[in-house]
């Protein structure tokens, strides 16, 4: 180990001042514990908009100061390193213990808005959680994180971010031996289903209700006067509600996490760990991209289906807090979880309205649902491109059809496949071209622009990496220049695309 890159601290105006809460007032809810220093910590990307955000100070940081807090051999003044419990549900099986294996939460801070975030290190080195895990983590998957993070915060969808991935310079030993890297999170909160699940799993009602009144002052502090009752019934409500509207987002962009376990579902309503996610190409709702997925379970359209299952989980952990009287307390858990599917809906339609471009008079939600089901049966059965036939809709709101009819025109229906559908959908009166063009992006994360990015990123080489940053920045952007990360993959790579939960 370079001892330099141990002792050199960031100067004290780097970070703002930590308030650590969660270490604070919730003993007992983690470890203590601190990161594993690496041998030559150097930094791969310091994100910064996000660090602006944060009040940071980016230019102490660009140094090897912020490579060695990034890559854990320093912890910055005012952080208390913990390695937060929690359980979890993995493709439906319970886990009562998996917590923070490879990751830290350094502690929380303020942000310029007045919003408490977290901080968290992950592939920090072991913790008593990692079980058989190295706590390590590769190049790839961590800057990974940082592309899709940072695309969906782009595209408007609530997500934890990138804040800064430094390299090792230690090799990780997967199915080969990869570059090391450690990823500095930011979150709303790093709350999980499966934080409360660990509790309410051990009977340890205390704690549940302890998480609860936390969750609540941190995520819902409107509820904070209520009764207990009342609260834990309009917490879940509220929990729901969010991961309603998340998943109606994910489902308009064609977004797939992957890997939707109790552990990854977070109660800020963030969507959180980009392991083996990927967006859909040509539009098929049963698409699965990940490599241990075999079942299908975190299926492109049973997304929703799982969110509903595991806010179940979470009322589950609930019932002593809805009502002294068991009976009673599952009937109103059952009342919460049985509305979601209504909820998603209800954040489904007017997502599909603006990807669609109906105008506000003449809605009409029974039609629209159907215009909009009729789309993506289109779609499904030309196998048209999901995002590129949506961005064709602006065009062909302002006239022209031209860009649309050419990607049905590639598939075995012909141009003439939109033909009957098109005058249903004019009929129905149309927003501005404009309003199209910014509720459906031009350039998402391609499956093979991403891999290509990571395959030169693990080889030493950042500027692939940079200049899809770059372009995911701007997502609704015409600009012909980011034409090569608006196409998508040859067909044949897109039918063999397999991804990893890079553990
Ligand atoms: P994830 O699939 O990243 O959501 O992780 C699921 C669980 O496995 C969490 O408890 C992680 O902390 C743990 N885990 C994943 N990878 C490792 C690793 N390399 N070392 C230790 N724990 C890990
Ligand atoms: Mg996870």
């Amino acid at each position: 180990m370079n001892p330099e890159t141990v002792t050199s601290a960031p100067p004290a105006c780097a970070f703002p001042r930590f308030d650590n809460t969660y270490a604070r007032e919730l003993p007992g809810f983690s470890v203590p514990w601190q990161p594993v220093p690496v041998a030559a910590p150097r930094l791969l990307v310091l994100n910064e908009p996000l660090a602006a955000e944060l009040g940071l100070d980016a230019a102490a940081l660009r140094g090897p100061a912020g490579a060695a807090v990034f890559a854990g051999n320093q912890v910055p003044e005012g952080a208390e390193p913990v390695a937060q419990a929690y359980a979890g549900h993995q493709f439906g099986g319970f886990s009562p213990q998996l917590g923070d294996g490879r990751a830290l939460l350094l502690g929380e801070v303020i942000d310029r808005a007045g919003r408490r975030r977290d901080i968290a290190l992950k592939g920090s080195g072991r913790t008593p959680f990692s079980r058989g895990g190295d706590g390590r983590a590769a190049v790839g998957p961590m800057l990974r994180e940082v592309l899709v993070g940072e695309a969906m915060h782009a595209l408007g969808v609530p997500t934890t971010r990138a804040l800064a991935v430094a390299a090792t310079g230690e090799w990780v030993l997967r199915d080969e031996r990869l570059p090391g890297a450690v990823l500095a999170r930011v979150a709303a909160s790093h709350l999980r289903v499966g934080t409360f699940q660990f509790f309410a799993a051990r009977g340890d009602t205390a704690r549940v209700r302890q998480l609860l009144a936390y969750a609540v002052a941190r995520h819902d502090p409107d509820l904070a006067a209520l009764p207990e009752d009342q609260q834990a019934r309009r917490f879940l409500e509220r929990v729901a509600r969010r991961q309603a509207a998340l998943l109606a987002q994910w489902m308009g962009l064609g977004f797939i996490h992957g890997v939707m376990n109790t552990d990854n579902m977070t109660i800020s309503g963030e969507t959180i760990d980009y392991g083996p996610c990927a967006f859909m190409e040509a539009y098929d709702p049963g698409t699965v991209f990940s490599s241990i997925d075999h079942q299908g379970r975190y299926a492109y359209a049973n997304q929703p289906a799982i969110a509903h299952w595991n806010l179940a989980r979470l009322a589950e952990t609930l019932l002593p807090l809805l009502h002294a009287d068991a009976d009673a307390a599952v009937a109103e858990a059952t009342a919460v979880v049985d509305a979601f599917p209504g909820w998603y809906q209800a954040e489904w339609l007017p997502v599909w309205r603006a990807k669609l471009g109906l105008a506000e008079d003449g809605a009409q939600d029974q039609g629209d649902i159907r215009l909009a089901e009729a789309w993506l049966r289109l779609l499904q059965e030309h196998a048209v491109d999901f995002t590129q036939a949506a961005r064709a809709l602006a065009p062909a709101a302002a006239g022209d059809e031209a860009p649309l009819r050419a990607l049905f025109a590639a598939s075995d229906g012909g141009p003439a496949g939109i033909d009957a559908w098109l005058p249903r959908w004019r009929a129905r009166g149309l927003r501005e071209a404009a309003a199209l063009r910014a509720a459906n992006p031009r350039v998402i994360p391609r499956n093979h622009r991403v891999e290509e990015a990571l395959a030169a990123a693990t080889a030493g080489d950042l500027a692939p990496f940079e200049a899809l940053l770059a372009a995911l920045r701007r997502p609704f952007d015409d600009d012909p220049a980011l034409d090569r990360y608006a196409e998508p993959a040859p067909a044949a790579v897109t039918a063999a695309y397999q991804t990893f939960c890079g553990t």
